[in-house]
């Protein structure tokens, strides 16, 4: 039994801003200041620190308390669906994404689950504007830790749980793969003592990602060699 856990954003779906601009709403509704995401960068970020950065970076002040984060975010989380129906079925799902997570849950030896800076409620709203939603059932999120490193942790133990119940045995993390875009999803899952796949179809630096070392790195989800290093058939 393996544990795969994806990064939502550049990996398995591009929402073309409507993230960002949902959050650049929150921010400006709850510190009444516009364009405080200007130059702050979300690739491989949890949503809490990039609220962090945002304060910073344009307020020149940190977050005042647990409760201005979590406005914040609620507020995102009521701009985010209109900014994805704005979108007007422009969101790009990644080629390969909907037959590999298919084909990983129908073997019945994957765990498959998510490993996302998104807030657990902003990624399921994510994906089911992508229609991805049905393929997960737990994950490690940007709302159980700021800590990209943390929050994968926790996407692993759930994935232990989860295995945990289906087959009565616990998955070692080493049998843990973590599949993203950046070199920030590949230094996290190493540190969480997992397997690190880079995938470059959104990968916005190439650069980047390679020099984190991967232990693979693939063009697409489509990739074959993705699909034989997961052992999974259908390409
Ligand atoms: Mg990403």
């Amino acid at each position: 039994m393996k544990i795969v856990l994806f990064d939502i954003d550049g990996t398995l779906v591009s929402v073309r801003g409507a993230g960002r601009q949902a959050l650049q709403l929150a921010l400006q509704d709850i510190t009444g200041v516009a364009g405080t995401l200007e130059g702050v960068r979300l690739a491989g970020s949890t949503d809490p620190v990039i609220v962090e950065h945002a304060l910073a970076q344009h307020l020149g002040r940190a977050l005042s308390g647990p409760e201005e984060l979590a406005r914040i975010l609620d507020a995102y989380l009521a701009h985010l669906p209109r900014e994805l129906e704005a979108l007007a079925g422009t969101l790009h799902v990644y080629p390969g994404a909907h037959a590999l997570l298919s084909a990983l849950v129908a073997t019945g030896r994957h765990m498959v689950g998510l490993a996302t800076g998104n807030v657990e409620a902003g990624a399921f709203i994510k994906l089911r504007a992508a229609g991805l939603d049905a393929h997960f059932g737990f994950g490690g999120y940007g709302s159980d830790a700021a800590c990209r490193t943390t929050l994968v942790r926790r996407g692993i133990e759930r994935g232990q749980d989860a295995a945990y119940a289906a087959v009565g045995r616990r998955p070692e993390p080493a049998e843990a793969v973590v599949i993203g875009d950046t070199e920030r999803d590949v230094e996290a899952a190493r540190a969480a003592g997992a397997v690190a796949v880079g995938v470059l179809a959104g990968c916005a630096d190439p650069d980047a990602l390679a020099r984190s070392r991967p232990d693979l790195t693939v063009s697409s989800l489509d990739d074959p060699e993705l699909w034989r290093f997961l052992e999974v058939e259908g390409r």
